[in-house]
């Protein structure tokens, strides 16, 4: 349904890692986030982002016991179509500056 943009992940004592996701409604203006476990039907509301990762952390720990080496890492595919469209959306300005001023 949506798209992940960002993982936290977390490492229980017998090494196995467990993630949650933040998945990205663009279907929803301004898009939605979620935040979905990857392991378990929890996939509770948002706040704010600080409060996702507590989430995200707390539940990770207390219903999976991976409570070390907390981490959060960007999703590498969404990462990949900013860094495209940044350029993208940048030249679109100019050129569209340039035209408003010869106009
Ligand atoms: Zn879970």
């Amino acid at each position: 349904m949506g798209t992940p943009v960002r993982h936290f992940t977390a490492t229980a004592p017998d090494g196995q890692v467990f993630t949650v996701n933040i998945e990205r409604d663009f279907r929803f203006d301004p898009y939605r986030d979620s935040l979905v476990c990857t392991h378990c039907d929890w996939s509770p509301s948002l706040l704010t982002m600080k409060k996702i990762a507590d989430m995200a952390g707390e539940h990770l720990a207390s219903v999976h016991g991976a409570d070390q080496g907390l981490s959060q890492q960007e999703d590498e595919g969404f990462r990949k179509a900013r860094l495209i469209m940044l350029p993208i959306v940048a030249v679109l300005l100019i050129v569209l500056f340039v035209h408003l001023r010869n106009s």
